[in-house]
């Protein structure tokens, strides 16, 4: 079809172009070229930490983030992190990759973040650590994990990947843990195709993450004391999400007012719409979800194929983490039921959101939701 709307169309209208042509022009490709290493100052710097340093994409920065957080706080094999129940696998996954548990906490339902009055049950003497992600372009409610964290000894690590330039009060996101991860993929407000960094204003821990994501190289170079995984960054990407950082600023003043006019739009259809500001922040709509009201005869299933079919490209909310199929598999899973997350999934949906949408083409979105009903 070619009036199509796809879910996310990314906008590279700045300097991507030309950093691109700099990398090709100086031969500059690898990993040594200088918009990792410019990315890597710059970006950590606006977040408000000592360090960044730049990887292969947004979910192997929270695999080598963990890993150095377990050696340097020499956290033992079965140690417990609170994870949100509502987020994308990478988060579990890179728990259970560094042979951790995964305890698995409800969202809450209106911010759609980690349910922060949930946590402390769900805190045991083998909890290490409280993983919190910044969910669709509104922070979590931190200072109750700051709370947690203090009363019960525990670090906090932030997956900001839908959350660069966010603040929660006048803190960036990422700028409020022992560490934090981002992504770069073409639909973040910082976009490259592939891409992510971990930030963090610890040495010890800068030292670990830069030597596990670069195969444990050492002194003496080809001799390794241990394994790690080639997570490199190359310049190319860096020279393009150098490019999207100059301009994140704008980026999101955009992002809002495509929110808005969307909230405006769809503002009185029988579904829950993103929450718009808070005492903590204003949202900046990473992505603009729906979550259809319970007397709403079909599911978010029934309502993206109907909209697939006039043309336009919905992605459903995420599959609740307790009842992935291969967490039950690996017995990870237990039998407490988080109805938050699962209601979450079964009726919430997000229309197109990227910056390459055009004004006109969000009219056609909210006209073609709105006749659902
Ligand atoms: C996109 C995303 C990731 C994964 O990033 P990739 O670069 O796609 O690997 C991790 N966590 C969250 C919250 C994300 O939105």
């Amino acid at each position: 079809m070619s009036d199509f709307i796809p879910v996310n169309t990314p906008l590279l209208d700045g300097n991507e172009k030309k950093y691109l042509n700099e990398c090709i022009d100086t031969g500059w490709i690898s990993s040594e070229g200088p918009f990792v290493k410019n990315l890597e100052a710059e970006f950590s710097s606006y977040i408000g930490q000592k360090y960044g340093s730049c990887v292969a994409n947004g979910s192997v920065a929270i695999d080598v983030a963990i890993r150095a957080m377990k050696e340097v706080y020499k956290w033992q094999d079965n140690d417990e992190i609170i994870v949100p129940n509502f987020t994308i696998i990478s988060t579990a996954q890179s728990v259970v990759y560094n042979n951790l548990k995964p305890v698995f906490v409800d969202a809450e339902p209106y911010t759609w973040n980690i349910d922060t009055s949930k946590i402390e049950a769900m805190i045991s003497p083998r909890t290490r650590a409280i993983m919190v992600v910044h969910i669709y372009g509104l922070p979590t409610d931190m200072n109750k994990i700051f709370e947690l964290a203090k009363k019960y000894d525990l670090k906090i690590i932030e997956d900001a990947a839908q959350a660069h330039g966010q603040s929660y009060y006048n803190k960036k996101c990422g700028g409020m843990s022992d560490i934090s991860t981002f992504s770069f993929y073409a639909n973040k407000h910082i976009a490259c195709g592939e891409g992510g960094i971990v930030i963090t204003s610890s040495d010890k821990l800068i030292e670990k993450v830069n030597y596990f994501k670069n195969l444990c190289f050492s002194k003496d170079r080809f001799v390794h004391n241990d394994l790690g995984w080639n997570f490199r960054m190359s310049n190319l990407q860096a020279a393009v999400a150098y490019a999207q950082f100059e301009k994140l600023e704008k980026s999101i003043q955009q992002k809002i007012k495509m929110g808005e006019l969307y909230q405006e739009l769809l503002k009185d259809i029988p579904a829950q719409l993103p929450v718009h500001k808070t005492d903590y922040a204003q949202n900046n709509y990473w992505v603009f979800g729906l979550v259809l009201n319970p007397d709403v005869k079909f599911d978010a299933k029934e309502v993206m194929q109907k909209l697939a079919d006039k043309g336009i490209g919905c992605r459903p909310f995420f599959y609740p983490l307790n009842e992935q199929p291969v967490f039950q598999k690996l017995g990870i899973s237990d039998n407490i039921e988080r109805p938050i997350s699962r209601n979450l999934y079964k009726k919430g949906f997000y229309i197109p959101s990227g910056l390459g949408l055009k004004e006109n083409e969000m009219y056609r979105v909210a006209e073609a939701v709105r006749s659902l009903f």
